[in-house]
């Protein structure tokens, strides 16, 4: 997304929450990373930028950040990436689902099928409620199969 920290720091305002300067710096951190991080990770990139930061605080941006869909937990690799889409939705925030590549590691943002209609008949059969769920799809990229074909 073209200027991710603007629109991160819009979107947090318009929810009503402080723009703290960790908040920023972290929102820094994630439009400069095309990786899916830990909060760990986080915590050594920023130290390399000389900035000191618990790994409980930056676990509680995360989530923050995830309420708002602006970052999106990456299960298979245990990290968060920020949403890479465009317009996120406000209809559906929360369905945005992620390539996989086993071979590059190159983590890919697709904007999702709707599948809130499995969702709603998950809920009327099982009367179980839905918060939200994840969808990730583990593969060869384009780039990788092109180049095993050339090998
Ligand atoms: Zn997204
Ligand atoms: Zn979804
Ligand atoms: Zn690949």
């Amino acid at each position: 997304m073209k200027n991710y920290s603007r629109y991160a720091i819009g979107a947090l305002k318009k929810a009503g929450y402080k723009i703290t300067q960790q908040r920023q710096t972290i929102i820094k951190l994630l439009a400069k990373t095309d990786k899916a991080l830990s909060p760990y990770d986080m915590r050594e990139a920023l130290k390399k930028q000389k900035y000191e930061a618990d790994v409980v605080t930056i676990y509680r941006i995360l989530e923050t950040l995830e309420k708002l869909s602006l970052v999106h937990k990456v299960l298979a690799v245990n990290g968060y990436i920020r949403c890479n889409t465009e317009k996120p939705d406000d209809k559906n925030p929360k369905c945005h689902h992620y390539l996989l590549c086993k071979k590059c590691h190159k983590i890919e943002e697709v904007e999702g099928e709707d599948i809130s209609k499995l969702e709603q008949k998950i809920e009327n059969e099982k009367k179980f409620h839905i918060n939200s769920h994840y969808l990730e799809f583990i593969g060869i990229c384009d780039n990788c199969s092109f180049k095993q074909k050339n090998d």
